[in-house]
């Protein structure tokens, strides 16, 4: 059968965008399949932050998964408010009240039953239509394809850490299993939200820990200015013809390695409780010896432990690999110097093809991987469904 719309990614971008076709673009469900190799959708973005341990987002109750950004709002219970469901500042929800919320917009629009688990190994364009070969040997063919694979899949491993030693493990790395199960020593490398929230449950947990981060703790709220988020900062962004520049405005805007002030303020306290141990510096070696690992610092200093866990985020390419390499030589897809796509206003990268997330940001901007950069990408995939 020939599908409407294949979806490539079950995760925040891919089951907000399935929701929105079929709620709002009137796709109708039969017609529509989201590929994703994970037993549930959204199993990454699970994973992840049950490893970091986050209690509350770090963007408010509007950035949901649902049609009406307000959704959110109304289904949490009256009494949520006292019940520490919601954050200040900026309404941040619970990741259990947001996780629920999620679970109810999957069930309304009946999106497990859309749920192919498989892995889109490759997949072709032309005019007629999309094919995609899963690795389970079916092939599946489509009028449209979403690509909402995310980054979640590349972990970004520094240079000097062994992917052998199993006392070393990155937070994000796909089935991670690095958590100690008894109490030990535990050096976390990073200097972002994910390493200060990982740092605080290891603490939490009584382990004795350290945090290694390359610069000072630098605080902001949000991992982008909101000014990112509408016409303050986009209508520049939008003006800017070239994409290299395009690219330099993304990165200047980004707060990579930045906490909020609430997570800097239990971080200082767990400092100062003797709790946890923070050392400004860059690994530049990791000695593993049978009794114990020593990360040398760029400072001269060493950390001592038993157990490294890298909070490093993810790489900075262009995900997809292999299967967008061969797309976009099959199909001659444009790219910016920075190997991004170049798409249109409707996140349209061939006429049969369109991207959100890390590979739609070039025309959203620094907020596209977000949940934020779903809803943008959900706006104009509804325009496009309309059109098309
Ligand atoms: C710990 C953590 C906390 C975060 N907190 C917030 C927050 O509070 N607010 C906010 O706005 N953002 C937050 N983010 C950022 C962002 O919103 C999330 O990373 C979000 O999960 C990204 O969604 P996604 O769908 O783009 O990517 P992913 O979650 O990576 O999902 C993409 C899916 O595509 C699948 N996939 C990839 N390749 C293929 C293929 N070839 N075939 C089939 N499937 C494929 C992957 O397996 C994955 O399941 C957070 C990120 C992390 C890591």
């Amino acid at each position: 059968m020939c599908l409407d719309w294949l979806v490539i990614g079950g995760g925040i971008h891919g089951v907000h965008i399935a929701a929105r076709l079929i709620g709002e673009a009137g796709v109708a469900p039969q017609r529509l399949r989201i590929v994703d190799p994970g037993d549930k959708l959204l199993a990454r973005w699970n994973a992840c932050t049950v490893t970091v341990g986050m209690t509350h987002l770090r963007s408010p109750s509007v950035h949901n998964i649902d049609l009406s950004p307000f959704s959110l709002q109304r289904f949490a219970d009256p009494g949520s408010r006292t019940a520490g469901l919601f954050s200040p500042p900026y309404d941040r929800p619970a990741l259990s009240l947001f996780n629920t919320h999620c679970a109810r917009v999957m069930e309304t629009f009946g999106l497990a039953d859309l749920h192919i688990r498989d892995r889109a190994e490759s997949c072709s364009v032309d005019r007629d239509g999309v094919a995609v070969q899963l690795s389970g040997g079916q092939e599946i063919t489509g009028r449209k394809l979403v690509l909402a694979i995310g980054a979640s899949e590349q972990p970004e491993w520094p240079d000097w850490a062994p992917r052998s030693d199993l006392r070393v493990h990155h937070l994000f790395e796909p089935g991670f299993d690095g958590w100690p199960s008894s109490t030990e020593t535990v050096v976390v490398v990073g200097g972002g939200i994910s390493a200060a929230q990982a740092a605080l449950r290891l603490t939490e947990e009584g382990h004795q820990v350290q945090l290694v981060s390359r610069h000072a703790l630098r605080e902001h709220q949000f991992d982008s200015d909101p000014g990112w988020l509408g016409p303050k900062f986009m209508a520049g962004f939008d003006r800017e013809g070239d994409y290299n520049r395009r690219r330099k405005l993304i990165t200047e805007a980004r707060h990579i390695g930045s906490v909020p002030p609430e997570v800097r303020d239990a971080l200082s306290q767990a400092i100062a409780r003797d709790q946890l141990l923070l050392h400004e510096g860059e690994v530049e070696e990791l000695v593993a010896r049978r009794e114990g690992l020593v990360l040398r610092l760029t400072t001269q200093g060493e950390v001592e432990a038993e157990r490294a866990l890298l909070a490093t985020g993810f790489a900075s390419h262009r995900p997809g690999g292999s299967m967008i390499d061969e797309l976009i030589a099959s199909a001659s897809l444009p790219r910016a110097r920075c190997g991004y796509p170049v798409v249109d206003s409707a996140l349209r990268w061939h006429p049969r093809v369109h991207v959100s997330g890390p590979l739609a940001e070039l025309e959203l901007g620094p907020a596209s991987r977000n949940i934020a950069g779903a809803r943008r990408a959900g706006d104009r995939l509804v325009v496009a469904a309309g059109a098309s």
